[in-house]
């Protein structure tokens, strides 16, 4: 398996807890390399594009409501199978059903706050990643 890069943020229950850090650490120490980070306000309009995937679903009110409620720390995440590896980390969407030493499992406070995402395949992780970075202020 090559090289691959997947798209993360630290949602806002992590960065309000001051636990960038802390979800930096656990990142690091699974083997992905930060590449690129940037803590931004994300406005209606970039949640609402984030997430259009999820616009039928009932929660995708709520959803972007969260994502604007306060910064996020966008990064882009370098590692040898990096999408998969990031999932793993991350642990299951609802915290009650995340395994120990996962992310979500150490600090995620409900199936909505559950503190970080992290993209799902290599398509979405080149639109996810072109939605916040441009190519050089991605340093490898
Ligand atoms: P992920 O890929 O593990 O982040 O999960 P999904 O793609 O299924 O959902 C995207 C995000 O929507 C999740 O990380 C949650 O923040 C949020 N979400 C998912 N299900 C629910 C829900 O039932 N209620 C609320 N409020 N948010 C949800």
């Amino acid at each position: 398996m090559a090289i691959q890069r997947t798209f993360s943020i630290i949602k806002p229950d992590g960065t309000k807890r001051n636990l960038t850090g802390a979800v930096n650490a656990v990142i690091e120490a699974a083997g992905l390399r930060i590449v690129a980070q940037k803590r931004i306000l994300m406005t209606r309009a970039q949640a609402e594009t984030f997430y259009a995937v999820h616009a039928a679903r009932p929660f995708f009110g709520e959803l972007c409501e969260f994502m604007t409620s306060g910064p996020v720390v966008v990064q882009v995440l370098e590692a040898e199978n990096a999408i998969a590896k990031y999932r793993e980390v991350m642990g299951a969407t609802n915290p009650a059903n995340a395994a120990d030493g996962t992310i979500r499992k150490l600090f995620a406070l409900s199936v909505g706050e559950n503190t970080v995402h992290g993209s799902d395949a290599p398509e979405t992780a080149a639109i996810e990643i072109a939605q916040f970075f441009a190519g050089n202020e991605i340093v490898g």
